[in-house]
């Protein structure tokens, strides 16, 4: 059996590499928090001290990092995955980095002749903690067969999107401009059905069987705003990072987004008023404050 890297312990790689660890997988995790380190070894898996060592140990090593930036770290420092992996080893990053990060790792990785996916995701914690979640992979094809059966395991609808490794990235980012859209419309039009005292379970009923249904306002509605809980999640800090690549993929396409733009000043305003780490589902409470002044 395969020995499986797990880099990014956090909200949805410690459930996606836990699901390995249950397969019966030797999973080897890496992680710069040492809680996140402590609770994958309580759930069966073996830790180490670097991306480096994930790297020299592992058949297939995947990523779930927060940032270009800790993509960066992790792929191409020093002590990082490309600087240390064997020839046969397959990289895949289901992180959601900028298209351009994709780009600078995929070049690190085929000068040293290291199979490397971007692979983001879409599904949110529940979809990786179900293994419900969807894959869009850019990269060689043949690569992506091979490790499928692993991805398999951890999401239920897997593309192939295309050869070129930023591929999977556009689609996810139009996924989450998409996100970012549904998610202020759930914001504000609730506060009407506030003011005119309508029960917001029962319009949830009314309008789960109606075209104003939409998954992102069950999944708000139901798991956040309806348990006033607001515990991540998808955070406002990680939907802001992804729609700004999207408006810089827009941008470098020479094309206009300005409905787009004003969505982004909406959330980079939440985010400076506090809400970063909270979920993205939060807005509506920052939108419903914002009513009553
Ligand atoms: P998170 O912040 O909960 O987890 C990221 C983890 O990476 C943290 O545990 C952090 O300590 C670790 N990390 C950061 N820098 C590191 C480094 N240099 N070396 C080792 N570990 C490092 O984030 P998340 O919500 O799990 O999201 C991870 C990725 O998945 C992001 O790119 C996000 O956009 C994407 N994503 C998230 C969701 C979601 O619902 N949370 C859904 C789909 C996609």
């Amino acid at each position: 059996m395969e020995k499986i890297g797990f880099i990014g312990l956090g909200n949805m790689g410690m459930p996606m590499s836990k699901n390995l660890v249950e397969d019966g997988y030797d999973v080897l995790g890496h992680d710069l928090n040492k809680d996140a380190l402590t609770q994958f070894e309580e759930a069966g898996g073996k830790t180490a001290n670097s991306g480096g060592e994930v790297a020299a140990n592992c058949d297939v090593v995947f990523t779930s990092l927060p940032s270009s930036k800790a993509a960066e770290a992790v792929y191409l420092g020093e002590d990082g995955l490309i600087s240390h992996s064997h020839k046969d080893i397959v990289l895949v990053d289901t992180s959601t980095v900028a298209p351009e990060m994709n780009e600078k790792i995929a070049k690190a990785a085929t000068e040293k002749g290291i199979a490397f996916l971007a692979a983001p995701v879409s599904g949110g914690v529940i979809g990786a903690v179900n293994r419900t979640l969807t894959f869009m992979v850019g990269g060689s094809e043949e690569v992506f067969k091979q490790v499928l059966p692993l991805i398999n395991a951890l999401g239920t609808d897997c593309f192939h999107v295309g050869e070129t490794i930023d591929s999977g990235t556009t689609v996810k980012l139009i996924n989450n401009l998409l996100i970012g859209f549904y998610t202020a419309g759930v914001s504000e039009a609730l506060q009407l059905a506030n003011k005119k005292d309508i029960d917001l379970d029962k319009l949830f009923d009314m309008l789960n069987v109606s075209y104003g249904q939409s998954r992102i306002y069950e999944r708000n509605y139901k798991t956040y705003i309806a348990n006033n809980d607001y515990e991540p999640g998808f955070t406002i800090s990680l939907l802001l990072k992804d729609l700004g690549f999207a408006l810089d993929l827009a941008k470098q396409q020479d094309l206009n987004l300005p409905i787009s733009e004003q969505l982004v000043s909406l959330y980079t305003e939440t985010e400076k008023e506090g809400y970063g780490p909270k979920d993205m589902a939060v807005l509506y409470e920052k939108v419903k404050a914002q009513g009553k002044t």
